[in-house]
């Protein structure tokens, strides 16, 4: 631990991150799914989740190796055949059964990674980044989450605006909640006909607004996706309009490649690309993305330049102990930080 990146604690601005398949992919080559199950892509969807026998006994038009155009197409035909909901039904369960091992993965040091102010959206079904804040949030106060495009352990009441785990209850009018709607067709994605979905994406638009820090992290946006692409980009504004905000990639594609991706996002010169999660801005200064981003466009003292220094987590913790423990000077300065600006109102 670097006690240097202790202090200073800012309470703003706040540090978005946007989580796609490829971060779960990189969780699961770091500590193996304890089941064995794979992260499935696009292109190997079928055949991982187990929908070949479905597939194959299709007529000719619908024939496709990408599952989304299989959906669609099936979709449009009748979005309520028993195809359709046999489908539905093998995704939702193969993704459902999925866990975290014991040891701490990505997801753990992600959450521990970031503060209440912070976000972390993900398109991804798997239920690691929900499981990531249930077995740390007695250790400290987490960051928001959005899902996207639904999530197997995220059920809501549409009556009352409210989410919690599938399975349970509303706490308003004690009806059980709704499991979230997983598939959408590419063709016709429209995020806010369903009114859960739609409150899902006005909180990313809107922390895609308020954040001077963006990371990516195994997200590729398919072209496909015009819905999400137009409402990002419409959050956001232009690269001209976000002159003072860092963008960060995460990627094991290479940098030319993924620059191109988010290049309309991103104001020359301000990004940052690597290939691993531990050399990324969440990796190399837990907790303190904000304070550093912000010494580094304010570099008004000697000393607070010295507060820039890096204070990277370690990768090879075996314990979810040991990353708590590392963790708590960080939470004990905060904590600190934010007594005092209570008695200083
Ligand atoms: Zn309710």
């Amino acid at each position: 631990m670097n006690e240097n990146a202790l202090k200073p604690v800012y309470s703003d601005p706040s540090h978005l991150v946007i989580l796609g398949a490829g971060a779960s992919v990189a969780s699961s080559l770091k500590n193996p799914e304890p089941n064995g199950k794979k992260l499935p892509s696009m292109l190997d969807f079928i055949e991982v989740v187990g929908l070949e026998d479905i597939v194959q006994s299709l007529p000719i038009e619908f024939d496709s190796e990408n599952f989304e155009d299989v959906y669609s197409k099936l979709y449009e035909k009748d979005p309520q055949s028993d195809i359709i909901n046999e489908i539905e039904r093998r995704v939702s369960e193969y993704f459902i059964s999925m866990k975290l091992p014991p040891e701490p993965t990505i997801y753990d040091y992600l959450v521990m990674s970031l503060r209440p102010k912070d976000v972390i959206a993900t398109f991804d079904w798997d239920p690691f980044l929900y499981d990531a804040f249930w077995r740390n949030h007695t250790k400290t106060r987490l960051p928001w989450s959005i899902y996207l495009h639904g999530n197997v352990r995220i059920g809501h009441c549409v009556r009352d605006m409210r989410k919690g785990l599938v399975g349970t209850h509303c706490s308003k009018c004690k009806l059980p909640f709704t499991p979230s709607k997983l598939l959408f067709p590419i063709t016709q994605k429209n995020y806010s006909a369903d009114p859960y979905m739609k409150t899902e994406w006005t909180a990313f638009a809107d922390a895609l607004k308020h954040s001077r820090l963006v990371t990516v992290f195994g997200y590729s946006v398919p072209k496909t996706d015009v819905e999400a692409i137009r409402l990002m980009s419409e959050a956001w504004g232009t690269s001209g309009d976000r002159n003072l905000e860092q963008f960060e990639i995460i990627d094991i594609q290479a940098e030319d490649i993924v620059y191109e991706r988010w290049a309309k996002f991103i104001y020359p010169g301000h990004y940052d690309y690597s290939t691993d999660y531990f050399d990324s801005r969440l990796g190399l200064s837990p907790r303190r993305t904000a304070e550093v981003y912000m010494h580094k466009i304010h570099p008004s003292t000697a000393e607070e330049a010295l507060r820039n220094e890096r204070n990277p987590v370690p990768r090879n913790f075996t314990t979810l102990e040991e990353i708590w423990t590392w963790f708590d000077p960080l939470i004990e300065a905060e904590e600190e930080a934010s007594q005092l600006e209570d008695s200083d109102q």
